[in-house]
């Protein structure tokens, strides 16, 4: 499965993916139709599946327009059907989905918003995480708990270590400046922001990621961490309140 980076607005991610092998051509959160549509046209492909992790509009904003220009099926969370307009496949936790030769399963991961879906396409090991798993980040807490998100990015760490994490925002630089703050000691993860500046002085995108990568310089999958705890004063705390205190601390980070 062929994935294709459309950048849109100040640091949103749409991504355009094709099946080779039956050549359905899907994208996934168009924030923003214009952008591709463009890349469509680039390539002289038409659009088939729209998939959505979840409602704002940052990320759906162009589901409307592509949906109309291509007939596309619009492809997302059953807990949002009352919040995303023309929905045409419904899904829940453990459901899989079909992509021409693809198959996606489906993971709720609650939190940032409470219906916000993963799509981890499996043949591929390839995860379209929206705004819930960022490289070195998670998403904020607008709908959900720490509790709730703890779960769900626990759910996403337990992939396999080489699948390939697509997420909505380009962050990476300014998440792991927060990171070193609560995991200085940890190498792989100078060593990634290293990499993250070279590209980003380039214009390049830090992403796609991995699980494997994310969980070893990502603090918030690494709240259960005896080195995390230690740097933030919480040895032996329970994961699931380290976690909380790591996501309080993000939202008033000024770095
Ligand atoms: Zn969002
Ligand atoms: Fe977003």
């Amino acid at each position: 499965m062929e994935v294709i980076l459309v950048p849109a607005f100040a640091d949103n991610y749409i991504y355009v993916l094709r099946d080779a092998a039956s050549g359905k051509v899907g994208v996934v959160d168009p924030g923003d139709a214009a952008p591709v549509q463009a890349e469509l046209d680039r390539r002289g492909w038409s659009l088939t599946h729209i998939f959505l992790t979840h409602h704002h509009d940052d990320h759906i904003g162009g589901a409307a327009a592509l949906k109309e220009r291509y007939r596309a099926s619009v492809v997302g969370a059953r807990a949002d059907a009352h919040r995303i307009p023309g929905m045409d496949v419904a899904l829940s936790d453990g459901d899989r989905t079909v992509f021409g030769e693809q198959t996606a399963r489906v993971f709720a991961v609650p939190g940032h918003t409470s219906g916000h879906i993963a799509f981890w396409f499996e043949a591929a090991e390839t995860l379209f995480s929206g705004d819930t798993l960022f490289s070195l980040g998670c998403g904020r807490l607008f709908e959900g708990t720490a509790a709730q998100m703890w779960d769900s990015l626990q759910s996403l760490r337990a992939l396999t270590d080489q699948t390939r994490v697509y997420c909505g925002h380009e962050y990476t630089q300014s998440n792991g400046r927060f990171a070193l703050t609560v995991d200085p000691a940890n190498a792989a993860l100078h060593q990634r922001m290293e990499e993250v500046a070279e590209l980003r002085e380039r214009n390049r995108p830090t992403l796609p990621t991995t699980i494997g990568m994310e969980r070893r310089t990502n603090p918030f999958l690494r709240a259960d961490d005896p080195g995390v705890q230690a740097a933030i004063g919480m040895d032996g705390a329970p994961p699931v309140e380290v976690f909380a205190e790591l996501r309080r601390r993000k939202d008033h980070f000024r770095g």
